[in-house]
Formats: C-alpha cells, structure tokens, sequence
C-alpha cells in the first residue's frame, strides 16, 4: 500500500497501474463544461489545476444537496433540524478522525482551511516554543509563526539529507532559560514543532514523513504535517506516521470550499487562548462585580470553533473522506502514478521542457509537476494553453517562492518579481496536477 514515505516507497508493479486504469475517474463536477478558444469554436474544458483546488466529487455534491434542505444551526438549538445537523456535525468529527486514523486522545478541529489550521497551531504554541520549518515549504507553512524563532532549513536535494538536516538543526538548538523553566514538563530543550509538508505543491515529491517526525521526536520536538496535497492523493494515517498534527483543506479534497482541519494533539490547543473570542468557545460567561466579566472556555475543539460553525463545508468534508476511502486509496493512488508517467513520459520527448525536481527524476510524487520550456515566459505558455487548447494549469512560485527559485537555478533569497507575467523566461514555472477525477486521455 501507498504511504507518504518517500525514503522506502518504490514504483509501483505494472500490473497494479493497468487494474488501475481500468477502475477509471470517479465523476466530478464540471466534466461538461465547455469554453471559448481564440481561434474560434469551444472545446471541453481539461482541469489540470487540482492542486490549487480539485473540483468537487459528484457523490460529494449529491450528498451535500441531498442534506441542505435539513441544514440548520449546530450546538444552538432545540429544533430538529437543529439536533440533526449537530448530530451530522458531530459525525463529521468522528469521520474525519477515522479518515486520519487519529489516536483515541486527537481532537479534530474544524478551521476554514489548510491556511487557517497552520494558523491556528502558531497561536497555540507554548511559549518559547522553536519553530523549525524548511525554507522549500508552501507559504501557508513558512509564514504563520508570529513572534516564534524560526529556524528555516535549507532545501535538501535527497528525503535522506532532509532529515539529516533536520536533526542537525535539532541537536544544534540552544538550551534557553524558558526550556530550563520547562524541563521539568517534558521539554529538555525547550518546546520546538516542525512543520512539513507531506507532498509538495510544485514538484509533487513525497517527503519522508515518517523518519521526520521520528527524528523530531528524538529530539524532543513535535511535528505538524502540512497534509493540502498529501490527503486528496494519498492516506494519511496519524498513528502510522507518528505526526502530533495534521492540517489538510476541503477544496482540495474534492469537497467545496470554506472549510478545513486541524486534528491532533489536545494539550497545546487546550492549554491557549481560542482562536475566535466569542459564542460556541465559551461554556460560561458572567459579569463580575468589578464590572468585567469571566469567561469558561470550552476544553474540547469547540474552544477554537468560534462563531456558527459551516455545517455545510464540515458535511462535505465528511462525504469526501468516505469517498475517497470506499474507492480505495490503493486504486487511486496506481491511478494517479500512471497518469504522472504517462505526462512525464510525453514531456521527457520535448527536448525543451525542463521538469522541476529536488529529490531527483526516481522520486515518488504525486499527481503534481512543474516545468519550464526554455524560450518561453510560464504565464504566456500557460495562457496560450488556456486560450487555445481550453486547458487550465497553473504559472508562477505557486506560493512557495523561495523553493521555485531554487528549482530554476536561482537565489532563494531574491526577492524579485518572479511570479509577474512580465517576468523573463526561466523564472517563474508552469504546474499541471491532477486527481481522482482526471479522464484518462
Ligand atoms: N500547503 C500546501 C502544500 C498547499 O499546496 C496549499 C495550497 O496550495 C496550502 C498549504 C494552503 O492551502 P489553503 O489555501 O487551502 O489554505
């Protein structure tokens, strides 16, 4: 079976990619929609932009509309349809862990998305806390972490040398006087999260989740999975893995947009401020006589679900996770593999594309790749797709900015305007990905 274990995966046996492909794409929204080309006439539109958000499984969207005429307000009301869509709520939870394999003790938090839920972590750090991350992360893992000291790691170019690097960084890092203070808790150095992606969103790699979070733990630190590009294309299992959390968003889960999950670790996130002061956090407020008030936050994930929560988005997640599970992630997976070779294949014969890679062509990645085509600027080729084959991929750093520019030979320190259309050849990059609903031609 598949796992984001980049270090021991191999290529999958020929015959499990044939079955694979003769299971077929499951039916996804949009897969009539047709549009205009400059030369005249209309084509199918070809959705090879999954990465930055797959469009929604049908089963997803049969399930979210056969639930909306029943929708109603969650933890707030007597009504029925009140107590049912706080009951599908609920059950939403206790699917999502089931998708994750979370320990018995995980809280699933729901959050907006894979953004928010990194945010959300950052907020809970305890203090003095280290944050170690690699500067070839998305930026939604690079940027969240506040007035924490970051250690950015440098790209490795192999899944060995990223853990190398990574417990290197560990071992290197300084006893303070707050990790003295906390000794005594279980932090000999001090508390430190790293926080890693499971797959990237440019190269599509697999990164050796697994020996990461052993070496962190080794070092006495926690690890939070970056898992956006991970769960639509691959299981995650939280025991498996040995991760304290994981964040993944619904929008690229084939569910529709608005909501996302934090699932892990109680202690942190109960030990901090809510994420959102308000209604659903508090279990008690009451004015004191001095004129303030006293406020009991909740101890359970709705300390961080603030406001009325987005049933809808939370249902969808839901449906999408028992999707993927009953078409079985082993098919998906040989599925995609096939589908990636077979593009790589057909790009390898254009003597003048260049495909982006930092652990090297053998790499096990996911339905993602980038590449560049000499002479040519990435957002005019991208357009030029766009308008004249009606096929939708992405250009540009892809909001990982410091990893693109490494890949195309430059300084990831320069901030120039890369991702601009005006940007010269060679530095900004093109990026096809797919998923469980791509066809198979
Ligand atoms: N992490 C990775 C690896 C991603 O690819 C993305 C989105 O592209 C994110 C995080 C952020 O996801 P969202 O925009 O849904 O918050």
């Amino acid at each position: 079976s598949a796992r984001p274990n980049a270090a021991a995966e191999t290529a999958a046996p020929a015959s499990d990619t044939a079955d694979a492909c003769c299971a077929g794409p499951l039916p996804v929204l949009g897969r009539d929609v047709t549009v205009p080309l400059v030369t005249g006439g209309e084509v199918t539109y070809a959705a090879l932009d999954y990465a930055a958000s797959a469009p929604a499984l049908q089963r997803v969207w049969d399930d979210v509309a056969a639930y909306a005429p029943y929708y109603g307000s969650v933890h707030r009301g007597a009504g029925y349809l009140s107590q049912l869509s706080t009951d599908l709520f609920e059950q939403s939870r206790a699917t999502v862990a089931e998708f994750l394999d979370c320990r018995e003790a995980d809280q699933v938090v729901f959050t907006r998305s894979t953004t928010d839920s990194l945010n959300l972590l950052a907020r809970a750090l305890p203090a003095g806390c280290r944050v170690f991350v690699f500067e070839t992360e998305h930026h939604a893992s690079l940027l969240p972490w506040g007035d924490a000291q970051v250690t950015y790691l440098d790209a490795p170019r192999t899944p060995a040398q990223a853990v190398e690097t990574l417990e290197r960084a560990l071992a290197d890092r300084d006893p303070s006087p707050s990790s003295r203070l906390r000794s005594s808790r279980g932090y000999p150095n001090g508390p430190a999260l790293v926080c890693v992606t499971g797959a990237s969103n440019v190269t599509g790699e697999l990164w050796p989740v697994r020996e990461l979070a052993a070496a962190a733990h080794a070092h006495g630190a926690r690890i939070v999975l970056d898992a956006a590009q991970l769960a639509p294309h691959h299981p995650v299992s939280v025991r498996e893995l040995d991760v304290d959390w994981v964040a993944f968003s619904g929008h690229k889960l084939y569910a529709p947009f608005g909501s996302g999950v934090l699932a892990g670790r109680a202690d942190w996130l109960q030990a901090a401020e809510p994420y959102l002061a308000g209604g659903g956090a508090s279990r008690t407020v009451a004015r004191r006589t001095d004129g303030g008030v006293d406020v009991e936050w909740h101890t359970t994930a709705a300390r961080h679900e603030a406001g009325s929560p987005n049933v809808i988005g939370v249902y969808a997640i839901a449906a999408a996770c028992k999707a993927l599970t009953e078409a079985g992630f082993d098919t998906l997976v040989a599925r995609e593999r096939h589908l990636v070779d077979t593009v790589r294949a057909g790009l390898a014969d254009v003597p003048e594309v260049r495909v982006l890679s930092l652990f090297g062509d053998d790499a096990p990645r996911v339905g993602v790749l980038s590449f560049v085509v000499d002479g040519w600027n990435s957002s005019h080729f991208a357009a030029a797709l766009s308008a004249e084959y009606g096929i939708g991929v992405r250009d540009g750093l892809f909001c990982a900015h410091p990893l693109v520019r490494t890949l195309l030979g430059g300084d990831p320190q320069d901030p120039g305007e890369c991702g601009a259309p005006e940007a010269a050849p060679g530095l900004n990059a093109i990026r096809v990905s797919f998923g469980a609903g791509t066809p198979d031609e």
